[in-house]
């Protein structure tokens, strides 16, 4: 099989973490919403949510035989903040997720703090956290609530306020299982931090990669000119991508932008 183009997860993780943290919310949460925590007190697993100042977002301990889950409401607010829930899913995933539990107990890759939010460029750590993205957007859920809805960004929201996850997380729990291709990239201080996009998306190259966002998009304008506008824009496929020839050029793409700070979040899409 082809590789993605950009590493950020393989085709093979996207099909197993999915299978086994959606099978995961379904045993435990048939219809209600999820709660980690419970998940944790279901598998004899225990949590304590402390401050521990910048040290790390979450931990998972292993010490004879048992586990514990540390949650610092220091970084992430508070304990049922959205960045709370995230981590205590990505916590999870460390021990849901065969190879990560082993190299735990074995000794082999001993506790280390999590950072979570797709920030860290572990493979492991993009691991629990796309697992904390499927345990908390379970599959047959997210999928019956855009069911025959043609795709806007509102999708994004609603479905991100609904599971109580952030917009960064949904995108691209969308991305993995939506019905409509997207793109999801982050920006931050003008250059791409990730990107990502569901896989029949037809573009695989952003226009000077990783190095800068694009000037002529909507992120690009923020960063070069301080505008953030709250609707969706029409933008080229020149503007995003590396392109080959004057059709492809102008092709019509939608973007919308979250703006904040040193931070850009665009989905972008076609009709
Ligand atoms: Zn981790």
């Amino acid at each position: 099989m082809q590789q993605r183009t950009n590493e950020f997860l393989t085709r093979d993780d996207v099909i197993n973490i999915n299978e086994l943290a959606s099978s995961i919310s379904d045993y435990y949460f048939p219809e209600s919403h999820i709660d980690p925590s419970v998940i944790a007190t279901k598998n004899q697993i225990t949590f304590s949510y402390g401050n521990y100042d910048d040290s790390y977002d979450g931990l998972l301990e292993h010490f004879n035989g048992k586990f514990h889950i540390y949650i610092n409401i220091d970084k992430l607010g508070h304990a049922y903040s959205k960045r709370s829930r995230f981590t205590f899913g990505h916590e999870l995933g460390h021990y849901f997720i065969d190879s990560h539990r082993v190299a735990l107990t074995s000794g082999k890759s001993p506790s280390h703090g999590s950072f979570t939010g797709f920030v860290s460029k572990n493979r492991a750590e993009r691991q629990a956290d796309y697992f904390s993205s499927c345990l908390l957007m379970p599959e047959n859920r997210f999928k019956s609530f855009y069911y025959s809805k043609k795709f806007q960004f509102r999708i994004i929201e609603e479905l991100a306020s609904k599971f109580g996850t952030s917009l960064s997380a949904t995108a691209l729990r969308f991305c993995a299982i939506g019905n409509h291709p997207i793109l999801v990239v982050c920006g931050f201080k003008g250059k791409v931090k990730w990107y990502w996009s569901s896989y029949d998306f037809r573009y695989k190259w952003l226009k000077y990669g990783k190095d800068k966002i694009p000037e002529d998009t909507v992120a690009g304008e923020y960063f070069e000119l301080g505008r953030s506008p709250k609707t969706t824009e029409e933008v080229f496929a020149m503007d995003w991508f590396n392109i080959k020839s004057e059709e492809q050029a102008i092709e019509k793409f939608y973007e919308h932008a979250r703006c904040v700070g040193d931070y850009t979040l665009s989905i972008i899409w076609e009709e």
